[in-house]
C-alpha cells in the first residue's frame, strides 16, 4: 500500500493522479486526508480514503494500516510543522512503513531561506527515524509566477527582491511524478533528490517571457527587501507571509533556489516543464 498525507492538497492530488499513470492499481493507494469531505473526488476515482490529521496521531495510527510506502507531503501551516512532522514519522514507525519519502526544500541543508529552518529539523526527524527514507527536496514551484499573472499585466510589472538570481522553478505535476516514480520504483532508498527544472531562471528572464508570449509589456522591479515586503502587505498579504517571500526571493538572490543536479530530469524520464510552457498554459488558461 502507497500512502499519501495532504492528497487533498495540490501537490497531492497530482501525486496520486500520478501514480495511476503509472499504473498502480487505484485500490493499492491510500488518501490520507486532514478533511475526508473535501476527497469525494479521490474516493471516485478507487483509491481509499483515510482521515489523517498532523495534529491527530491517533488518526495517523489508523491511517497508515498496512502501509508499506508512506509520502509525507509537508504541511502549510508554517511554525507548526516540525510537531507535525514528528507526529507522522511516529506513526509511521509504529505502523512498520518500509520507506518514508519528505517532501523538503532545495538545498535544504545549505539554505539560509527561512523556511528551511523546518525543513531540516523535519529531515532530521525521518533520517532518525530509523526507516529508510527519501528526501524529495522540491524547489519553487513554478505556478508560483504563473497562476496569477493578472497583475503583472495590469500593472506592467514583476516586483521582487530576488536581483539577478536564477530560480529553478518547476511545475506541481513535475515534481508530483518524481514522487510518483519514487513511491512506485524501486532502489531510492536514503537518496536525497535536488529537484529543479532544467533551466532556471532570472525574474527579468520571467518578465521578458511574459512580455513575449502576452504582447503586453511587463518588465522586472527589483525592490530592498524591505520595500517588497511593503508591497506585499499594500496587496493584502499578512506581515509574516510578505517577509517570509522577500527572505525567500533573497534565497533566490543568493543560488539556494537553484541547482543543476538534473535529479528530476532523471527521475520523471523526461525534460522539465519549461518557463514558455508554463506560462503559455496560463495564459491560455
Ligand atoms: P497545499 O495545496 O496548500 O496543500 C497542503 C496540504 O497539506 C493540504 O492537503 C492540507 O490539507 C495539508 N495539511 C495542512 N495541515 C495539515 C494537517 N494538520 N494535517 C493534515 N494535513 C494537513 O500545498 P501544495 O501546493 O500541495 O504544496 C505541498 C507543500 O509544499 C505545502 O504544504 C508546503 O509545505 C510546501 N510548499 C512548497 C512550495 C514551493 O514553491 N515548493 C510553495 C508552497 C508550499 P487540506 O487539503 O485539508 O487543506
Amino acid at each position: 500500500m502507497i500512502t499519501i498525507t495532504g492528497a487533498t492538497g495540490q501537490l497531492g492530488r497530482l501525486t496520486v493522479t500520478a501514480l495511476l499513470d503509472r499504473g498502480v492499481p487505484a485500490g493499492e493507494i491510500v488518501a490520507a486526508v486532514r478533511n475526508p469531505d473535501k476527497a469525494a473526488d479521490l474516493a471516485a476515482l478507487g483509491v481509499q480514503v483515510r482521515h489523517a490529521d498532523y495534529n491527530q496521531p491517533e488518526t495517523l495510527a489508523e491511517a497508515f494500516a498496512g502501509t508499506d510506502r508512506l509520502l509525507l507531503i509537508s504541511g502549510s501551516e508554517v511554525g507548526q510543522r516540525v510537531a507535525q512532522h514528528a507526529n507522522v514519522v511516529a506513526a509511521a514507525k509504529a505502523a512498520g512503513v518500509r520507506l518514508i519519502a519528505y517532501t523538503s526544500i532545495l538545498n535544504a541543508d545549505t539554505s539560509g531561506v527561512s523556511l528551511a529552518t523546518e525543513h531540516r529539523a523535519s529531515e532530521a526527524l525521518v533520517r532518525d527515524s530509523g526507516l529508510p527514507f527519501v528526501l524529495l527536496r522540491n524547489g519553487w514551484y513554478l505556478e508560483n509566477y504563473t497562476a496569477n499573472l493578472a497583475p503583472a499585466l495590469q500593472h506592467g510589472a514583476i516586483f521582487g527582491t530576488a536581483g539577478e538570481g536564477r530560480v529553478a522553478a518547476a511545475t506541481r505535476a513535475d515534481f508530483a511524478a518524481a514522487a510518483a516514480a519514487v513511491l512506485a520504483g524501486e532502489g531510492h532508498e536514503n537518496a536525497v533528490y535536488e529537484l529543479g527544472a532544467d533551466q532556471s531562471f532570472t525574474m527579468a528572464e520571467l518578465a521578458a517571457e511574459v512580455t513575449r508570449q502576452s504582447g503586453t509589456e511587463v518588465v522586472y522591479r527589483d525592490l530592498p527587501a524591505e520595500e517588497y515586503t511593503k508591497v506585499l502587505v499594500g496587496v493584502g498579504l499578512p506581515e509574516p507571509v510578505a517577509a517570509m517571500l522577500a527572505d525567500s526571493d533573497q534565497g533566490i538572490a543568493r543560488g539556494e533556489l537553484a541547482t543543476d543536479s538534473g535529479d528530476l530530469r532523471t527521475l520523471i524520464g523526461r525534460p522539465t516543464t519549461t518557463l514558455a510552457e508554463g506560462i503559455g498554459a496560463a495564459l491560455a488558461a
